[in-house]
């Protein structure tokens, strides 16, 4: 987003936050489709190996319209449950092109995804053990877990050695003993340590344990590195080092694969990494309320459509979209949930008056995708921006969505 020559926030030339909330009305998510083709762009370029594929981790934010924007860009899908699975088919992906990597699901949701004839990626030795029983000729993906604490926020870390994901390298004699017993043939391994890497190392290390262990495996295609990758949040934050990380880890994997014997793909996940700057959510004030300490900015949406600041601490950069200049003043903001529900404290913002527009930025990712109709609210509507136009990508919800799957018993 930039200030224009009329003093107006644009999302891209000619096409204003204003004019799209008069448009479409508040709460409303704006996507920037040009910066998830920059982002796809910057990732794929940072690595120089002869074959690499980004996989969208889509859980990020699953509008049909974004994943076929990746699909475009040549990107795979990245799939943790079967419905997404099927967003992804929909969206025109071959089932080849879509790895499917579920945790702790059911032996069912397995079959359907076997059905559908996508990747397969496999998390646990129960299920690794039934699956190669059952489809022995079906190749998988192994999800390992390589016990490298990456990331800062322990609540979206997955790589230590109490998670829940992944089977811990320490069982790889444990895996190959199924392997051979079932004839399973694995096509590939999997790691996926959390999210927000500050540190390229990490990935690196987690790179060298994974690929210590591919000589167990002959029948490799691809060594997928998963995600992690951190996005800036706020003017000057550390991010993960994009280009460096290319460099380094694409001589590491050239050798690799030299001495592996062929060249194999390398996958990376990226779900934050492509659609989160992308993403800004509009708000109305509804309310200036000052109290003895603080000065409240209230806006029509809460946890139910944002609930990254209170889930996990996220922070996300507010601006006051209605004023580019004059006096600022130091804002907590809050929503209308009848619960706490703060989205920043202690925010410099330009004097907010009611009825003015707060832009959350860095909305892409996890943040439509976890909304809900808590307090009985409609889910916002979402806007696509992309080469210069715009596209209602969603409509608000209405009072029948409320009803739609309620059955009123009818002598009650
Ligand atoms: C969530 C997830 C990702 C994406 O993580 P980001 O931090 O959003 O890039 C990638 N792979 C798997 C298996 C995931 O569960």
């Amino acid at each position: 987003m930039y200030i224009g020559e009329d003093q107006k926030y644009q999302v891209q030339e000619g096409i204003s936050f204003e004019q799209l909330t008069k448009k479409y009305d508040c709460p409303l998510y704006v996507y920037d489709g040009n910066i998830i083709e920059r982002q796809y762009r910057r990732l794929y370029d940072a690595f120089d190996i002869p074959s690499l594929k980004l996989h969208y981790a889509c859980k990020a934010l699953t509008n049909i319209n974004i994943l076929k924007i990746v699909k475009n860009l040549g990107a795979g899908l990245d799939t943790v449950s079967f419905q997404e699975v099927r967003l992804g088919l929909r969206a025109g992906f071959e089932a080849s092109e879509i790895m499917y990597t579920p945790n702790c699901v059911s032996l069912d949701e397995i079959d359907q995804a076997v059905e559908a004839g996508v990747k397969i990626n496999i998390d646990n030795l129960s299920i690794l053990e039934q699956f190669g029983q059952k489809y022995p000729d079906y190749p998988v993906c192994v999800r390992l877990n390589p016990h490298i604490m990456a990331g800062g926020n322990s609540k979206i870390s997955t790589g230590h050695i109490d998670s829940k994901f992944g089977i811990s390298i320490h069982q790889v004699p444990h895996i190959k003993r199924i392997v051979e017993t079932t004839g399973l043939k694995v096509e590939g391994l999997h790691m996926h340590t959390g999210s927000d890497i500050l540190d390229t190392d990490v990935f690196i290390q987690g790179a060298e344990v994974m690929l210590s262990f591919s000589s167990e495996f002959p029948d490799l295609e691809f060594i997928d590195l998963g995600s992690g990758f951190k996005v800036p949040y706020y003017e000057g934050a550390i991010a993960t080092d994009i280009e460096d990380l290319g460099r380094e880890l694409s001589k590491k994997f050239k050798a690799f694969c030299k001495g592996y014997g062929r060249d194999l793909t390398l996958i990376f996940e990226p779900g934050k990494f492509l659609v989160s700057e992308a993403g800004y959510f509009l708000t109305q004030v509804n309310v200036v309320k000052q109290t003895t300490s603080t000065v409240f900015a209230g806006v029509d949406s809460g946890l139910n459509h944002l609930i990254r600041p209170m889930l996990y601490d996220a922070y996300h950069e507010i601006v006051n979209i209605s004023k580019t200049s004059g006096r600022t003043r130091i804002y907590t903001i809050v929503g209308y949930i009848c619960e706490t529900d703060t989205f920043g404290v202690n925010r410099k913002l330009h004097e907010v008056q009611e009825g003015d527009i707060l832009c959350f930025k860095n909305a892409g990712a996890y943040c439509f995708m976890m909304a809900s109709n808590y307090n009985s609210r409609y889910r916002p509507a979402e806007v696509l921006v992309y080469n210069g136009e715009e596209h209602l990508i969603r409509e608000r919800e209405d009072f029948e969505d409320l009803m739609a799957k309620q059955i009123e018993i009818t002598n009650l």
